[in-house]
């Protein structure tokens, strides 16, 4: 259920279908006593690297059905619901002719791991839209978020761990929806060069260091620099293509692409003295497999 293709066992998987499914999910898990380390929201699973070697009590996701769109024409805002799959999203808004959703082409996902990671390119981020979400939290309670309150940043939406988003409101402006599709298009096709898009990933491991994009010490370029394109671990490998990728080059375990994030983060921070930031969400290690990060 993940894009790199690696992850543990769910011992009770929920796929929610409604707000009813979600208050039933809300008490299981309260009745079964869980604790966090055993309970996970799963999104498009495009931006998390799960640990393999163990099971997880339950694991929640949003159904695809959970994508209803409503116009509001008074404010020209659209309440977009968190389930549905961000191409999905970025193709809805251009047949209505919405203008600023494009860049989410090609990012994959859905809309609420979009706002929970504030998932962007360049300086286009996903709560440049979102004006607030609504969502549930697991002592089921109905929470309204405003853009105000959770102060996102970069590749951090601050939305807190307790909340599973459900849905979000956002600013519409309307343009050509020739000059829309097109933009989505090129966006799209523009990552097959760039991105080793035949192999299984999560994307960008590391975020890119403050003061990046002056200087152009990307993530990317520091792993590159670091002569790290093509080191490997069993199945998982530094991208040769782009260096802030890890890919799955078949039969991967979470614990040969975390010995790859580790020997990057490593590398880097010995040659340029710069500690990068996972911007891959690690589920389910011990905090002794994640101790290399400590030093930060
Ligand atoms: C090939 C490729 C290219 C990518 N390019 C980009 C890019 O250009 N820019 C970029 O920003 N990202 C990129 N990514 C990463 C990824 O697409 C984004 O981070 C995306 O927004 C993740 O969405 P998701 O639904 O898959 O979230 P997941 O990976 O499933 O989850 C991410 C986090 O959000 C939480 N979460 C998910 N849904 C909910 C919910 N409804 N309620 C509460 N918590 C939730 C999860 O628990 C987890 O903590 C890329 C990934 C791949 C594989």
């Amino acid at each position: 259920m993940t894009y790199c293709k690696i992850g543990g066992v769910a011992r009770v998987l929920c796929i929610a279908e409604s707000e009813a499914d979600l208050v039933e999910v809300i008490e299981y898990r309260k009745a079964s006593a869980l604790p966090d380390e055993d309970v996970f929201v799963l999104g498009g699973g495009a931006n998390m690297l799960i640990n393999d070697a163990r099971d997880y009590g339950l694991v929640l996701k949003l159904s695809q059905r959970f994508n209803a769109i409503r116009y509001d024409e008074t404010t020209q805002t659209a309440r977009i619901e968190a389930g549905i799959h961000t191409p999905r999203l970025v193709r809805e808004a251009a047949k209505r002719g919405w203008d600023g959703f494009q860049f989410l082409a090609g990012v994959p996902g859905s809309l609420g791991g979009a706002i929970v990671m504030n998932a962007g390119i360049r300086e286009l981020s996903t709560w440049k839209l979102v004006i607030e979400i609504e969502g549930i939290d697991w002592n089921g309670e109905r929470r309204t978020l405003t853009r105000e309150e959770l102060n996102p940043g970069y590749r951090k939406g601050n939305v807190p761990a307790d909340v599973i988003v459900t849905a979000a409101t956002c600013a519409v402006h309307v343009g050509d929806p020739d000059t829309i599709h097109a933009t989505a298009r090129t966006l799209s096709s523009s990552r097959r060069e760039t991105q080793p898009l035949q192999f299984p990933s999560w994307g960008s491991t590391f975020m890119n260091p403050s003061g990046a994009s002056s200087t152009g010490r990307t993530a990317g370029a520091l792993v590159d620099a670091a002569g790290l394109k093509g080191y490997r671990v069993g199945d998982a490998q530094i991208s040769e293509v782009h260096a802030n990728f890890i890919v799955n080059r078949g039969n991967a375990t979470a614990a040969d692409a975390l010995a790859c994030i580790r020997h990057a983060y490593q590398v880097v921070r010995d040659q340029f003295e710069i500690r990068l930031e996972p911007e891959v969400c690690l589920v389910g290690f011990a905090p002794s497999e994640l101790a290399f990060l400590e030093d930060r």
